[in-house]
């Protein structure tokens, strides 16, 4: 009887695991049509410089809205691209995207600066790292203003790979972000051995550093660390005034997240983000965004 039990429970798991097979499949093939079509966007999400009092820039985040399924996050459709080798193409669409937008904001106000997530396998890829920087090349936004995050666990897989690519990368002018920091197993040792120039502190630290004693002496160390490290640090998962407040407090460069802005449109971006920027204040800026 216990035997039949199982039997059927391991059916069913099979069952399941088909499905989602299935599923993922099916994703791969609408996904490469969207990429095709064009029904793929890039939304911006606003950095804000804390010690200026000034809008730093924007990180693109790619958008894809399934026909039945509606928008499907990038956390779900990402590692499928990745595992099927296609997630090339997907980023020179997102940095084309962003090069574009980044060539707009320069000339309505300089300075600003335009973040792409790149995977950790693309840093393995000569021909897509020559092509990126063919592209960067193209426009004239000046040196650093196009920021290219790479996560840390990304970066440490094969270090002495990711050292060469990295520093081809900033060669090129690109600087380089180590995202989602604090999540995987970096230590001071490793990090002062990239050749980066900023860190981005996990949202998961952030967002609840108000609240959680170890969580807020993470970023603080991060903070340190990174200054002793001569690096540019930004919090992302900003979602309230005080942990804006603190995290300015705590010497934080940049801060990120829903208190500042959602991602949004590169129109919406242009039209409340834009000009006005210098010249108001982030008060005023989420009021009227
Ligand atoms: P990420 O690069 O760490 O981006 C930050 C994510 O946090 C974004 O999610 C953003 O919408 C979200 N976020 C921003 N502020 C807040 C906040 O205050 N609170 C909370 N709870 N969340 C906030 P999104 O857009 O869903 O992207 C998820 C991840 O997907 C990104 O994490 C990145 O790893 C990946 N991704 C997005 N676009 C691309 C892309 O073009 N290429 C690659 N390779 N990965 C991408
Ligand atoms: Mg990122
Ligand atoms: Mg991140
Ligand atoms: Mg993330």
């Amino acid at each position: 009887e216990q035997a039949i039990a199982k039997g059927r429970r391991w059916a069913l798991h099979d069952e399941e695991a088909a499905r989602a097979i299935g599923q993922k499949q099916n994703l791969l093939v609408e996904l490469e049509q969207a990429i095709e079509f064009g029904n793929i966007w890039t939304v911006y999400q606003p950095k804000w410089n804390l010690r200026e009092d000034r809008l730093e820039g924007a990180e693109a985040l790619v958008r894809w809205e399934h026909p039945e399924r509606g928008i499907i996050s990038p956390e779900i459709f990402i590692p499928i691209l990745e595992k099927a080798g296609r997630i090339d193409e997907l980023t020179l669409n997102v940095l084309k995207n962003a090069l574009d937008d980044l060539s707009i904001w320069s000339a309505r106000q300089s300075g600003l600066s335009c973040s792409v997530n790149i995977s950790a396998q693309l840093l393995g890829n000569d021909a897509f790292i020559e092509k990126a920087i063919a592209m960067v090349g193209a426009v004239n936004t000046g040196d650093g203003h196009v920021i290219f995050e790479v996560t840390e666990t990304a970066a440490l897989a094969d270090l002495q790979r990711s050292i060469l690519a990295l520093k081809r990368i900033r060669e090129a002018g690109i600087s380089v972000s180590i995202d989602d920091y604090g999540t995987g197993q970096s230590t001071m040792s490793y990090l002062q051995r990239l050749p980066i120039d900023e860190i981005k502190i996990d949202q998961s630290f952030v967002k609840t550093m108000i609240a959680d004693d170890s969580n807020r002496l993470m970023v603080k160390s991060t903070i340190e660390l990174a200054k002793a490290l001569n690096l540019k640090v930004v919090a992302e998962g900003v979602e309230s005034q005080p942990c804006l407040d603190m995290l300015s407090g705590l010497g934080c460069d940049v801060g990120q997240g829903w208190h500042i802005s959602k991602p949004i449109p590169s129109e919406v971006f242009e039209r409340s983000w834009l000009k006005a920027a210098a010249t108001t204040n982030l008060r005023m800026l989420r009021w009227s965004g």
